[in-house]
């Protein structure tokens, strides 16, 4: 059974007082919520007191990105391992931020996973088209390649263990979101490929978010899609009380 999955990312948000206080109210926002998996992705500086302030919560936290490499010469990297030591139990691969902005690539994004997946972090793998692919009716020709690219030397209990984040780049901090058809239509793709490529049994129990300007008015519609599993929020997450209205509206 997947239980629902929310993850704020907070992008180049927040210092780490900011951050440490963010957890502490959404802490006390989320005392009766006993059934979602909940996650928050602070810039790297404040991974550690967001952990501290998350002890012995319900919260997990994620870090935003990762280097594949366990340590070297890679002036402003930030390895698995240093993530892990942090308290931080996940991660978010392949946002399309930093695939359009800083230059990730299927091959580092799979290389970034595996790293991810060695050092015993959940990985939030990100993939979704742009509105050009989605005009030339080439949405699912880009869901499969992003898919093979990450996933292909993956077993099956990796992939039930796996988060992947659907997230239509065009609806991305644009305040345009997919309809249900759409978001529907992408997250069954999603499925189906998981199940012809893995097995059935995996391919259920891995989790699949939406995201793309995610809000309390329009979680209730995405939630309701069979194979929507939860939400990956930015802009949304950034007040507390927003991103416990979300999470409310997931359950
Ligand atoms: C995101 O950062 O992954 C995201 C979906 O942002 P927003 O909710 O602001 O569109």
């Amino acid at each position: 059974m997947r239980i629902p999955f929310i993850a704020a990312n907070f992008k180049m948000f927040k210092t780490i007082g900011e951050t440490a206080a963010y957890i502490r109210e959404l802490r006390g926002l989320i005392r009766g919520v006993t059934d979602a998996e909940i996650v928050v992705a602070p810039p790297f500086p404040a991974l550690q007191a967001a952990a501290d302030a998350a002890s012995d919560s319900r919260i997990g936290i994620a870090a935003q990105d990762l280097h594949w490499e366990r340590e070297g010469a890679f002036t402003g990297e930030v390895s698995a391992g240093m993530i892990k030591d942090t308290g931080a139990g996940y991660v978010i691969i392949g946002h399309s931020e930093r695939r359009r902005l800083f230059g990730d690539t299927g091959e580092t994004v799979r290389k970034k996973l595996l790293a991810a997946l060695a050092a015993d972090l959940t990985a939030i793998v990100c993939i979704g088209e742009t509105l050009e692919e989605r005009d030339a009716d080439r949405t699912t020709a880009v869901l499969a390649r992003q898919l093979d690219e990450a996933l292909t030397s993956l077993t099956p209990a990796q992939i039930s263990a796996l988060v992947i984040a659907y997230e239509p780049v065009w609806a991305i901090g644009t305040g345009r979101n997919a309809t249900p058809q759409q978001a529907g239509d992408a997250h069954a793709y999603i499925r189906g490929w998981l199940r012809d490529r893995f097995t059935p049994e995996s391919a259920d129990q891995c989790h699949i978010l939406y995201g793309g300007s995610v809000k309390p008015e329009n979680i209730r519609e995405l939630m309701a899609l069979p194979d929507v599993d939860g939400a990956l929020v930015g802009g949304a997450s950034l007040k507390a009380q927003s991103f416990f209205e979300i999470i409310a509206g997931c359950r």
